[in-house]
């Protein structure tokens, strides 16, 4: 019997990425008598990896290499697949975020072993481990019996309560050497986007903008109404193909899967491709001027009007509260 985990970590600008404690959380249940390693990649990151000290896992792995100062599948993989052979683990565990979905199935074949993607909950029955994860847009829930010991994971972000630091914790920082050819493709240039896409997935209250914004004007009155209320704006494909919005601010399934406390829906119908990133919201408040519109179902208030004479009526109340 194998006996490690590896969690694939991500940090981003230097913060610890919330799916990195998830994944820890998840690795938690998997866990038995298995040993728990956070393997961290990248370029002068060992103080990204001294943060992650006190959080519950029996090492971290620090692999350092100037391919791997930014993803890139390539090199990425390549150093995983080294690591791999050294530590001869039984599960690779990651998130279902870019970097998680554009490695894993990379790995998978490279390993030949299966994948399990975009795993929502996991459940131990007489010995056996079942897992679960939406299929068909969300509409149906599949649950998968793990007949290997030996397989990638990736979790979907906000299904697992992020790991908390423990104080008197202080697991060892191990620093592996990997050898990585140069990579095919190299980065050239990043260019910042005209709307910079602030951390949605951990964004506490969220303003959705759908197609019923209409134009510019309905976007900026979505915009103000999140200053208003210290929220972050998110969008529907709907509004995305208005052009007045950058495709990185979707949410759904083939956007961003959020989890904030509120969630305002404006002017978005609520198509099973925008709820299935949404629906962990602990409040979902509706606008739309449709009574039918699927979004009242997933609802805790809805409010059947025009966005256009309701937004201003709640920014007048909330600016002054
Ligand atoms: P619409 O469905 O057009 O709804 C607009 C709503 O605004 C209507 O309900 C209308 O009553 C209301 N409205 C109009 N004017 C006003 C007004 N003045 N005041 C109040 N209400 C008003 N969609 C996503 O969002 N995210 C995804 O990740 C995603 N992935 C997809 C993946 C696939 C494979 C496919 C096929 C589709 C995907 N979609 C996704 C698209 C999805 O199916 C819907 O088309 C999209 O979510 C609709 O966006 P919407 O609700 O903004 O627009």
């Amino acid at each position: 019997m194998k006996d490690k985990i590896i969690i694939l970590g991500e940090y981003q600008q230097d913060k610890i990425s919330s799916i990195t404690l998830e994944c820890i959380s998840a690795a938690k249940q998997l866990q038995g008598e298995a040993e728990i390693i956070l393997l961290l990649m990248g370029e002068g990151i060992k103080k990204d990896a001294s943060e992650f000290q006190q959080y519950d896992v029996g090492q971290i792995i620090m692999v350092e290499h100037p391919f791997l100062s930014r993803f890139s599948n390539e090199p990425y993989a390549k150093a995983i697949l080294s690591i791999w052979d050294q530590l001869d683990p039984a599960i690779l565990l990651c998130g279902h975020t870019d970097i998680g979905r554009s490695i894993s199935p990379y790995l998978s074949e490279k390993l030949d072993i299966p994948l399990y993607s975009n795993v929502e909950s996991m459940e131990f029955n007489e010995k056996k481990l079942y897992l679960n994860r939406p299929v068909y847009s969300g509409k149906l829930m599949e649950k998968i019996e793990v007949n290997t010991s030996v397989f990638l994971v990736t979790i979907k972000p906000k299904k697992w309560k992020a790991s908390q630091k423990k104080p008197d914790r202080k697991c060892m920082i191990r620093s592996l050497e990997v050898k990585i050819d140069q990579p095919i493709s190299s980065l050239i240039a990043l260019e910042q986007k005209k709307h910079q896409t602030v951390n949605l997935v951990d964004a506490k209250i969220i303003v959705g903008a759908g197609r019923g914004i209409q134009n510019e004007e309905g976007f900026a009155l979505i915009t103000k109404l999140a200053k208003v209320i210290g929220g972050t704006v998110g969008v529907s494909r709907g509004a995305v193909e208005l052009g007045v919005c950058d495709a990185s601010m979707q949410l759904g399934q083939t956007g961003k899967t959020v989890a904030p406390d509120l969630y305002i829906a404006c002017g978005i119908s609520g198509a099973i491709q925008h709820l299935v990133g949404v629906t962990s919201a602990k409040t979902i408040i509706a606008i739309n001027k449709d009574p039918n519109a699927p979004i009242f179902e997933v609802a805790d208030y809805g409010i059947v009007g025009d966005l256009f004479e309701i937004i201003p009526a709640l920014i007048k109340e909330w600016d002054n509260a």
